[in-house]
C-alpha cells in the first residue's frame, strides 16, 4: 500500500534526498568511509557545511551581514539562547500556542517579558491582530507557524522600527522571507528541512554582544559568536543531519526555490481546506482563512458526528495515511503538508475523507 506521510515533525522529506543519504551512509561520496564514520574536520566534509550555507543564503536571499549556523539543541535551546543573546532590558513576545509559551518561559528567566497579546482563552485558534510593540524592547519574538493549533503568519509583522525574532521550525522555506528585518530566525530542522539533530540559526552578526556589554556572561556553547566565529564547528556538529538538509537544499533549488515551494504549499492547503469547508462531517479548526496554516492543517468532526472521530482515524489508517490524528491538545485531525508532501498525497487523504462521509 501506498502511504502518505503527514507526520507533524519528523516529517516527510523527498525521496530522492533520502536515497542520497543512504548512499552516504554506506559510503560518503566515494572516499570508502560512510558519512557516519568520518571526522567532521575532514576536509571533504567541510564543502558539505559551506555548500549548505550557501544554499540557504541564496533561497532566502539573505544580506550580506548575516551567520547561518548549524547547532544541536533543537528549537527548544534556541528559546534560551535568544534571550541569553539578545535580551538585555525587555523584549515582546506573541502568544500564539505552546512553543511561543516555552519561548516565553525562557525569555522571563532574562527580563522584562511583554506579552503583546494571546489567543490562549480560545485554544489558539486566531491569531492576533492590532497589538501594540513597545517601541523601546529589544526585540519582538513570535512563532511565524504554529505546528500544533494550525495558523500561521506569513507575512512579516509591521512593528515599527523594532527588531524582529522568529521561530520558523515548521515554515521556513515554504514562502520567502525578508530577512533584513530580522535580527533572528531560528529552528529545528525536523519539520521541512533534515532529520532530527540539526538546528538553524539565521543570525545578523552586528546585533550580537550587546548583552555581553551589558555585563552579561553566557557560556560559551550558549554564545552565538561562539559558533559564528568557529563556522559551526566550534564543537562537533550534527555531521549526518547538516548532510541531508544540503540535499534538501539542492532539491528546494532544482524545484524553483521558495516560491515554487510557496506556490505547492498554496496548491496542496486550498484543495484540502476546501475540501473540509465543504464537507458535510467535517470542519475547520481554524475560521479565518488569513489565518490559516499552510502546513498544518487541521479540522474535526462536526458535533453532531463526534463518535466517528475513531472510525475515521483508523478508516484513514487502513488507507495509508500516516500522522493524521490531531495532537492531544486540539483533538481531531491535522495534516501535515510540509514541502516534501506531494499533491497526490492531498488528493488521497480528499479522496479518503469523502468516501468515509458517503459511507
Ligand atoms: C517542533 C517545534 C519546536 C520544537 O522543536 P525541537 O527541535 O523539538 O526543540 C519549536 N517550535 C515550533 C514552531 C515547532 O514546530
Amino acid at each position: 500500500m501506498k502511504m502518505h506521510n503527514f507526520n507533524a515533525g519528523p516529517s516527510v522529506l523527498p525521496r530522492e534526498v533520502i536515497e542520497q543519504t543512504a548512499k552516504a551512509v554506506l559510503d560518503f561520496e566515494g572516499h570508502g568511509l560512510s558519512i557516519l564514520e568520518i571526522s567532521h574536520r575532514a576536509k571533504y566534509f567541510q564543502p558539505v557545511v559551506d555548500e549548505a550555507e550557501a544554499l540557504f543564503k541564496e533561497l532566502l536571499d539573505i544580506p550580506e551581514g548575516y551567520s547561518v549556523l548549524f547547532l544541536g539543541g533543537g528549537a527548544s535551546l534556541q528559546f534560551c539562547m535568544v534571550p541569553y543573546n539578545f535580551l538585555v532590558n525587555k523584549a515582546a513576545y506573541l502568544n500564539t500556542g505552546v512553543w511561543s509559551k516555552k519561548a516565553i518561559k525562557e525569555a522571563q528567566a532574562f527580563g522584562e517579558v511583554n506579552v503583546v497579546a494571546s489567543s490562549a482563552e480560545t485554544t489558539f485558534n486566531y491569531i492576533p491582530k492590532g497589538f501594540v510593540v513597545p517601541e523601546d524592547v529589544d526585540y519582538f519574538h513570535y512563532t511565524a507557524n504554529n505546528t500544533i493549533y494550525g495558523t500561521e503568519i506569513r507575512e512579516t509583522p509591521n512593528v515599527g522600527n523594532v527588531r524582529l525574532i522568529s521561530d520558523m521550525s515548521s515554515d521556513i522555506f515554504s514562502h520567502p522571507v525578508d530577512v533584513a528585518k530580522y535580527d533572528c530566525i531560528y529552528g529545528g530542522a525536523q519539520k521541512n528541512l533534515a532529520p532530527a539533530g540539526v538546528t538553524f540559526v539565521i543570525v545578523k552578526n552586528d546585533a550580537l554582544g550587546k548583552a555581553k556589554e551589558a555585563g552579561r556572561h553566557i557560556p560559551t556553547m550558549l554564545d552565538y559568536q561562539t559558533h559564528v566565529d568557529g563556522g559551526s564547528m566550534f564543537n562537533t556538529p550534527p555531521v549526518l543531519p547538516i548532510y541531508t538538509a544540503l540535499q534538501t537544499l539542492r532539491w528546494i533549488k532544482a524545484q524553483g526555490g521558495v516560491t515554487e515551494m510557496a506556490r505547492r504549499a498554496k496548491e496542496r492547503a486550498d484543495l484540502l481546506y476546501s475540501a473540509i469547508d465543504s464537507s458535510k462531517i467535517f470542519r475547520p479548526t481554524i475560521l479565518d482563512e488569513a489565518d490559516r496554516s499552510y502546513m498544518n492543517i487541521c479540522f474535526v468532526m462536526k458535533d453532531e458526528y463526534k463518535e466517528l472521530e475513531a472510525d475515521f482515524l483508523k478508516f484513514a489508517t487502513d488507507h495509508g495515511m500516516v500522522g493524521v490524528k490531531g495532537h492531544r491538545s486540539v483533538g481531531g485531525f491535522r495534516a501535515s503538508c510540509y514541502n516534501a508532501l506531494p499533491l497526490e498525497s492531498v488528493q488521497a487523504l480528499v479522496d479518503c475523507m469523502k468516501e468515509f462521509e458517503n459511507k
